[in-house]
């Protein structure tokens, strides 16, 4: 595979306040990747360096091998779509879609086609008469997706594309938009604070924190495998627990938690560089399972005893808090399966192989 983009240890400051801290990335050629973190982590910045939008402050940005940093915005093939849809108000939507095919001079002939394409491929053939206003904003976003793929760009630059729209039409035009890339093959960047979003449509997911990159994985790695407490914490509900392990480096890691006794996890369940004597335990709560009985847990799993002190029903699933020892955890189990109430002694359990052992 060849890599499309790539960031050499990319810097940006605003004055003293560093945006960005060194950073390295490497995109691969035809690859969704997305940018995922909390309000300010700098995903944006880092999106708009890549665009030609904000020059980083030190390092170098390739576009297939190429150095772009003094390549100007226009001079660099890219297709770029913002949260708010920022179509020519006063252009009618074919006028909007082949915007940057009359800048590059294409003959007429194959504007008319490339855009009619184009607007076939977002599923909106018959509105090119008309002007943004009379288009809703699901539709305008799809114009906006038109107008950024119709060039054929090296790289697609989606900045929170879907976070102006309603919940139902967001989940829809996830699909649609994964459909679409996957159709043209296009490298894309895709920048959103929604896990879901990221989750649900990204081949390679960099979660940043602070101006850095706290991980970068499939969408599997970085959910059940998190390479450190923020991730475990920022992509959905986790328990984190006290543990001493032993046999770090080994293929096997003994690990011993107070409640639940002693147990093993491999090397894959320890992020690199993670392993010390003292560290910390990652279970997702949907993880960690309730039943009335020992028994009932399947061979393999740890078990311990606990009390349930509160319980909410979240429609498909519910939600416990559970003490366990000293330890209060999250269960999160479908409903469908057995109902506890508040009160409740419950035996926990959870099958090890579920887990990540993050070193202290
Ligand atoms: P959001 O999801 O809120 O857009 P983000 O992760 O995309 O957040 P950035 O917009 O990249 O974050 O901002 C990263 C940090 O850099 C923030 O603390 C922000 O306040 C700061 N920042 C961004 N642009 C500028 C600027 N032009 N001048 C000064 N500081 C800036």
């Amino acid at each position: 595979m060849s890599t499309a983009v790539t960031l050499n240890n990319i810097v940006k400051r605003f004055g003293t306040f560093t945006a960005v801290h060194p950073l390295d990335l490497e995109i691969e050629q035809g690859s969704f990747l997305t940018l995922l973190g909390p309000s300010g982590c700098g995903k944006t910045t880092t999106l708009r360096m890549i665009a030609g939008l904000l020059d980083p402050t030190e390092g170098d940005i390739l576009v297939k091998g190429q150095r772009v940093n003094t390549v100007p915005i226009h001079k660099r093939n890219l297709g770029i779509v913002f949260q708010s849809y920022a179509l020519f108000p006063h252009k009618t939507i074919f006028e909007n879609v082949a915007f940057g095919l009359k800048y590059r001079n294409v003959p007429k002939a194959q504007v008319e086609e490339k855009v009619k394409a184009a607007m076939e491929l977002v599923q909106l053939p018959n509105v090119g008469d008309r002007y943004p206003s009379q288009l809703s904003g699901g539709q305008q976003q799809r114009i906006a997706l038109a107008r950024a793929i119709v060039i054929e760009p090296d790289v697609l630059l989606l900045d929170e594309p879907l976070s102006a729209l309603d919940a139902n039409l967001r989940e829809d035009m996830r699909v649609e938009l994964k459909n679409i890339q996957e159709k043209l093959g296009v490298t894309t960047v895709f920048v959103t604070h929604d896990q879901g979003e990221a989750l649900a449509m990204s081949d390679n997911i960099v979660v940043m924190r602070d101006g850095r990159i706290e991980q970068v994985g499939s969408p599997w790695d970085v959910y059940n495998r998190p390479a450190s407490e923020f991730v475990a914490q920022f992509l959905g509900a986790s328990n984190l627990m006290d543990v001493r392990a032993e046999g770090a480096g080994a293929e096997k890691v003994a690990v011993e938690l107070p409640q639940f006794g002693k147990f093993e996890v491999d090397t894959t369940q320890v992020p690199k560089g993670n392993a010390s004597a003292k560290g910390k335990l990652v279970l997702r709560a949907e993880k960690l399972q309730l039943s009335d009985t020992a028994a009932k847990a399947p061979t393999g799993h740890v078990t311990a005893n606990g009390t349930v002190e509160a319980v909410d029903y979240l429609g498909q699933s519910v939600r416990y808090f559970v003490h366990v020892g000293d330890e209060k955890l999250q269960a999160i189990n479908t409903v469908g399966q057995a109902l506890f109430d508040q009160g409740a002694q419950v035996q926990v359990h959870f099958d090890p192989q579920n887990c990540t052992l993050l070193g202290d």
